[in-house]
């Protein structure tokens, strides 16, 4: 018989999080065993290719405006070889006021320098980006291929074990560490330190372990449509990627002269049908004539040749959970990415890797994570009184309203 194999650190999820993580690990000298239920790696949320990246310029929580910045920094950094820059334009909201001075003075607050951000009148909104709207053209903003970029990070190295087909389906103590069980609870092997990143299976396998997290499925759509070369769309189509109500990619001319165009996305809350379904596609070409400000366009005009469907996870106040599991020392989590799998998976790289190799909070505080941020992303946060004292047995039930220390105002 062989005994099941020790690792000091083991990811448990294949998707964009655990490999960016993983990767990070590496970077800093570690060596990592990462494993998934599945036979390669981004096989779920995360075989997305079409995932835009971009800092959140809207209103918005203050904490989420800040960690979104950090994130997206972070990111461009992170993702060189797949990182493709195309620019983003966000349209302003129809039903509101435009006011250029009060944007830009937001942008300000933002601290975001005008080479990440700037507003921009309709006419020069026609001019670089071949949109006709009032809006914040985000030259920086990006798109990346999120099943190439888990693929790059997990590319052989000496130092990685990856384990395939291999679901994990509860934890537990033993000794300094956990071991992993399988379905027919037998031990798969044990861990120093675990990194749990399974999306919406995190919360199984943290009640194994007795906390219950507030996630929930939200299913979504992306359209790959085909438009003729004479059709009216045509010259209504975008050069850049459109952030507003739902999203496109810049429409890309084929050899045969029709353009391909990317559309979505439908955001299904508790679905988690994996199957394509034509009213999200309608709900697509909807959202098109809203982001192209084209209300007359024909929606049958937009032929569908393809989809993207996953199932995002998502907490109960939709920011991710990232950090220690501090009443099972040993557990970090790393889930809850929603729908900004790009941002957050760069961001939980340098917060979990952090923790897991205890750095200093100075480290941390260069990276730009002020100890309020921390909190709003710590699984903690959903649990009262967790943080004063550590109940020794029973489940820690989780609080779908967080618990926050209150962060300093925006500026
Ligand atoms: C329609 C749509 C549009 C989106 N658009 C964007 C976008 O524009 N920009 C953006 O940044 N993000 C976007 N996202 C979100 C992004 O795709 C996700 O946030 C990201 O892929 C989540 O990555 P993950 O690693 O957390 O989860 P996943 O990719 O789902 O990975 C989880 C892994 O865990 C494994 N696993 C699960 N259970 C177990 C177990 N018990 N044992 C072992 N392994 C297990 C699974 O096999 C899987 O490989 C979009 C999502 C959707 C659905």
């Amino acid at each position: 018989m062989t005994l099941p194999q020790h690792h000091d650190i083991v990811v448990i999820g294949a998707g964009i999080a655990g490999a960016t993580i993983a990767n990070e690990l590496l970077e800093r000298g570690k060596a990592v065993c990462i494993l998934d239920s599945a036979p390669l790696p981004a096989s779920a949320c995360s075989s997305h290719a079409y995932a835009i990246a971009h800092p959140h310029v809207g209103r918005g929580a203050p904490r989420l405006l800040r960690l979104t910045h950090i994130a997206f920094l972070m990111a461009e950094a992170r993702w060189g070889k797949v990182w493709n820059q195309h620019g983003i334009f966000q349209p302003v909201k129809k039903d509101k006021p435009f006011n250029y001075e009060e944007f830009v003075g937001h942008l300000k607050v933002l601290e975001l320098s005008e080479e990440i951000a700037r507003v921009l009148y309709a006419e020069e909104a026609l001019r670089i980006c071949g949109i006709e709207q009032d809006g914040i053209w985000i030259a920086r903003g990006a798109s990346m291929n999120l099943s190439s970029a888990t693929s790059e990070a997990l590319k052989p190295h000496p130092q990685l074990t990856c384990c395939w087909s291999t679901p994990v389906s509860r934890l537990k103590k033993v000794g300094a560490g956990w071991q992993l069980l399988n379905h027919q609870d037998e031990p798969i092997m044990t861990a120093r330190k675990v990194i749990i990143t399974a999306s919406l299976e995190t919360k199984n396998l943290v009640a194994s372990v007795g906390v219950r997290l507030p996630l929930r499925p939200v299913r979504g759509q992306l359209s790959i449509f085909s438009v003729p070369e004479h059709d009216d769309w045509v010259e209504k189509l975008p050069k850049t990627a459109i952030s507003g109500d739902g999203y496109c990619l810049p429409a890309k001319q084929l050899l045969d002269g029709s353009y391909r165009w990317i559309v979505g996305s439908s955001f299904d809350e508790g679905e988690v049908d994996v199957q394509d379904w034509a009213s999200s596609d309608d709900a697509n070409r909807e959202q098109a004539k809203g982001l192209l400000n084209y209300p007359e366009g024909e929606t049958s005009h937009l032929l569908k040749t393809g989809s993207f469907v996953g199932i995002r996870c998502v907490a109960g106040d939709r920011l991710p959970i990232i950090g220690a599991l501090t009443q099972r020392p040993g557990i970090f989590l790393a889930t809850a990415l929603g729908s900004r799998g790009v941002l957050w998976s760069a961001l939980a790289a340098k917060l979990i890797t952090a923790q897991v190799l205890e750095d200093d909070f100075a480290l941390l505080a260069r990276l730009g994570f002020a100890t309020d941020l921390v909190a709003a992303l710590a699984p903690t946060r959903f649990f009262a009184g967790a943080l004063a004292s550590e109940p020794a047995l029973g489940a820690l039930a989780s609080n779908s309203k967080p618990i926050l220390p209150s962060g300093p105002k925006a500026k």
